[in-house]
């Protein structure tokens, strides 16, 4: 399924392939933010057929992380589109297959990656980067934010008033949260890349795993923002 976050944006919502979104952006150059997981190509093709965009038009594929269901169906997509492929330094080597995927410590994680691991996340074929995306960053329309600690290339991409954030964070309805932490590599350094994108100015948030959040998401990610740093110092005092 696909369908446009609000009136005349540009910018559609793909759902429906495994348990991440992805985004496609029709800006002057078409572009594919994540592939959601393997196996996937054909929905995401079909998805953009139902806008009238054929896989040629899509000029670059950028990755906010390097986990299986956000590059799951990377290789095949850009076998179809021969779209640029573009992704964070410290998150390409896992995609170009160059450095292995390592299981969570904690025991839970481990649980959830070797079922992952069933379903193929360990399999996936390697893709070459195109080009490196670091902080501060433009590409296009997009500027790139390096906000690392659910992995250590983790990017948000900010265009106007819409904000690209992977799995920076858990953009539910409510309210926000951060991503369970048996799948973040490093907690303290997700947080202070949540205080990070807490200080950006934009209205829409586009995550990984939630729906589009269109209103006030910039004053959301403040109170999350405030709550963890909170929380932070009382454990320092105790
Ligand atoms: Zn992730
Ligand atoms: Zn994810």
């Amino acid at each position: 399924m696909i369908y446009q976050v609000g009136k005349d944006s540009g910018v559609y919502c793909i759902e429906g392939i495994g348990q991440a979104r992805a985004y496609f952006v029709a800006a002057s150059e078409y572009t594919l933010i994540d592939t959601g997981v393997p196996s996937q190509a054909p929905r995401i093709v079909s998805a953009l057929a139902q806008i009238g965009v054929q896989p040629l038009q899509v000029k670059r594929i950028i990755l906010t992380h390097h986990h299986w269901d956000h590059v799951g169906s990377l290789w095949e997509l850009q076998r179809i589109t021969h779209a640029q492929v573009c992704a964070h330094p410290r998150d390409a080597d896992y995609i170009t297959g160059k450095r292995p995927r390592r299981a969570p410590r904690r025991t839970l994680g481990r649980i959830m990656y070797g079922l992952f691991t069933l379903m193929g996340a360990q399999k996936l074929p390697p893709v070459p980067i195109d080009r490196a995306l670091n902080d501060g960053e433009k590409i296009g329309a997009f500027s790139v934010i390096h906000t690392p600690g659910h992995t250590p290339g983790h990017i948000c991409l900010q265009r106007d008033d819409f904000l690209f954030s992977g799995d920076l964070l858990f953009a539910t309805p409510g309210a926000f949260r951060e991503t369970p932490h048996i799948f973040t590599a490093d907690v303290p350094t997700s947080r202070a890349s949540i205080a990070k994108i807490a200080g950006l100015d934009f209205q829409v948030i586009l995550s990984g795993h939630h729906a589009p959040h269109v209103v006030q998401s910039a004053a959301r990610v403040r109170e999350l923002a405030n709550k963890l740093g909170a929380m932070e110092n009382s454990a320092r005092v105790a």
